[in-house]
């Protein structure tokens, strides 16, 4: 069985475990530091939706595979004067985080492509070396996302810190969903939320993900 097939599958069992329709959860490939012959054999088995942490190693990636009809998503934590690559060249930015670079993605987006699509990211654990956005910072910044108009929000990403506990992991994916439902709620063009990982992909969906952000189990582990 291909590594594709093999995370799908598993995508599958979490999905009717929970009687949720696995239709529903889409599968992100993420692909930093990953050569570029393991990602053409996945784009050949049909994978057509990437992710990348790194701006520069991204523009080289696009161009390499620039004849394949692919959908980009930018996950790492996002530099101020990276915005305008963002802007260029993805079509999600799944990490955004600040009012500041809220507006400079809207200021960037050029006028002849969609709207880019925006996940706000959240930081449920308060990690200080963490990406995201407090909780109680949520409101206001989908707000800026939701009145830019070179933006849309889609939702929401998050990385939740690894528990022992299951019990602990599902409190954390259960906040989450909490959060990304009220935002729902208020806007709807939201209708993504991006968790899950390798480890953790069974619990996310069984919390409501709706995008799985895998990498090491579809490519192999990264090579340093
Ligand atoms: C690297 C990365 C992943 C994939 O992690 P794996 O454990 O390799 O599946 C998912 N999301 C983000 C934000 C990442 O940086």
């Amino acid at each position: 069985m291909s590594r594709l097939q093999a995370v799908t599958d598993r995508i599958e069992t979490a999905a009717h475990s929970v009687g949720r329709r696995p239709e529903e959860i889409v599968l992100l490939a993420v692909s930093k530091k990953q050569p570029l012959a393991r990602i053409e054999a996945l784009i050949n088995d049909g994978q057509r939706r990437f992710g990348e942490n790194y701006v520069d190693e991204a523009l080289d990636k696009m161009a390499h595979f620039a004849a394949h009809d692919l959908e980009w998503h930018f996950i790492g934590p996002v530099q101020s004067n990276k915005t305008r690559a963002l802007a260029e060249a993805f079509d999600w930015v799944q990490s955004v985080d600040r009012a500041k670079i809220v507006r400079r993605l809207n200021a960037q987006r050029p006028p002849d492509l969609a709207p880019l699509n925006i996940l706000i990211q959240v930081n449920l654990d308060g990690e200080a070396q963490k990406a995201g956005c407090a909780p109680d910072a949520l409101d206001t910044l989908a707000a800026e996302v939701a009145a830019a108009p070179r933006l849309i929000l889609r939702g929401l990403m998050a990385i939740p810190a690894e528990r022992s506990e299951p019990s602990e992991q599902q409190a954390v994916f259960a906040r989450l969903r909490a959060l990304f439902e009220q935002l729902a709620a208020r806007y709807p063009s939201v209708d993504t939320l991006s968790a899950g990982m390798s480890g953790d992909l069974e619990a996310a969906v069984a919390a409501g993900s709706t995008m799985v952000r895998v990498g090491t189990d579809l490519f192999g582990p990264r090579p340093d």
